[in-house]
Order: structure tokens, then sequence, then C-alpha cells
């Protein structure tokens, strides 16, 4: 059975003392300790959050980056990647985020080559998908998401190092959360692509998070579909309730 996963997606948000306080109230909390937990700091701070882990944090507690370059080095400015990553010890990256498609121009194809990046270095990927409003009220919202999924399916045939989120953007920091039946439709159809179009076995090992809107109110809700497999979860990340989000499961 697949392990519950919650990503901490902190966005362009904090300070030294912001982020060392909220690793410190998870390393002080009762987190369930079968849910894998990363959280993903400005690049910036990457590690000072990750020596904050270390000093105190729990087994199921990682770091991870918001983004990564699909170059190993170069000139690049104002880039990362994978290979500085592994360098510092971070094994996780968010990759495809909807911010990063609409605000800084990540298309499908550089995305896919992000993804295969990531994977060459052993850098684990959170690898987000999702529907903008217009095109779900124009009964797109499969056939975007399969096309989103297919452009990284083409270039990566072993699925064993990515977590899927699916953040529909019309629910991402409106507090307009899909219901639970939205996305377990949305989590079953990804499910049943990965089963077509790679394997069975990666369609029942391959982790689908929801992401957009998660609170501690929403989340045990959500959490209890079949098909969903944890959150990714960006303004409550921030806050204590992110241990409620965490615990959904327990
Ligand atoms: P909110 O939880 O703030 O809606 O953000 C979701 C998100 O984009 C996580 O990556």
């Amino acid at each position: 059975s697949r392990r519950f996963f919650v990503g901490g997606n902190f966005k362009m948000n904090g300070s030294c003392d912001s982020l060392k306080a909220i690793v410190e109230n998870l390393n002080n909390a009762d987190l369930d300790p079968q849910t894998e937990v990363v959280v993903a700091p400005p690049t910036l701070y990457i590690c000072n959050v990750r020596d904050h882990i270390k000093s105190g944090g729990k087994a199921n507690l990682a770091v991870a980056a918001q983004n990564c370059y699909s170059a190993s080095s170069g000139a690049y400015t104002g880039e990362i990647s994978a290979q500085q990553l592994k360098d510092v010890e971070v094994n996780w990256a968010i990759i495809g985020h909807s911010e990063r498609r609409t605000l800084f121009g990540d298309t499908d194809d550089l995305i896919a080559k992000k993804v295969e990046a990531c994977l060459a270095e052993k850098i684990k990927v959170i690898f987000c998908v999702g529907e903008t409003l217009e095109q779900r009220e124009a009964g797109k919202t499969l056939e975007v998401v399969e096309k989103q999924l297919a452009a990284v399916g083409e270039k990566v045939k072993d699925w064993s190092d990515i977590v899927v989120a699916y953040e529909p953007v019309w629910a991402i920091g409106t507090g307009k959360v899909a219901t639970a039946d939205q996305a377990q439709e949305v989590h079953k159809a990804i499910r049943e692509w990965l089963g077509k179009n790679l394997s069975s076995q990666t369609a029942e090992a391959t982790r689908i998070i929801y992401g957009g809107s998660v609170t501690a109110a929403n989340c045990k809700d959500i959490g209890s579909r079949p098909d969903v497999d944890g959150f990714l979860v960006g303004g409550a990340s921030l806050k204590p309730e992110f241990v409620q989000i965490v615990n959904a499961n327990k």
C-alpha cells in the first residue's frame, strides 16, 4: 500500500526566524510516523531548513527545493541544478508547479527535462499537474492533465521516484478547495493513465497527492478517498495547522 505523503510548499514566504520557528514546531510535534513529510522553503533557506531538521527532526521529515533547472552546471544565472541539490543533501524537488508554468514560462517540455535531470541525480520529484478554471469549465480537465503527464511520460519510464501532485489552478490560494469527489475523479483518471501508459505496477505504487486550499478543516474528507495519497499544501503549511494536515490519516 502507498505511504501517505504531505508536502509543504512555502513558496516565496518566510525569513530566517520564521522558518526556524516553523521547523521547530514540526520537530516538536507528534507527526504520524506513517506519513512522509517534506517541506520546500525558498532556495535561499534550503540549507538552514535542512540543518534545523537535522538538529532534532523526525526521520520522516525532509527538505525539498521548489524548482530545479535541467542543466547540471553552467551559465544559467539565477538557477540551481540537481547536482547542487545532491551536493547539499537535498533529495526532493517540486517540478512543474502551476506558478512556475504560468509566471515563469515552464513549458511541458522544460518540465520533462527538469524531471529527467532530477531523477538522474536521484532527486525525487513532486511533479505537479492541473487545469485552470477555464479549462475545467470547457470540460477539458482530463485532457489537460493527461497532456501534462504525457510530456514527462515521453522522457521518463521509471516513475518510482515521482509523486504526482494534482493541483487544480482554480483551487490554489483561492480558498476554493476541490470537493472530495472532484479530487477523487481526477486522481483516479491519473492512476488509470499511469496504468495504460506505463505499467499496472506503476499505477498501483505511485502516490497521487492533492493540492489547492487544503486546510485542517477539509483534509480528512479529501484524504479519505481511495486515490488520494496525501497533499501538497501552500498557505496552511506555514501555520501550526500543518501538523493536523500531516496527521489527516491518523
Ligand atoms: P494553497 O494551499 O495556498 O492553496 O497552495 C497550494 C499549492 O500551490 C501548493 O503547491
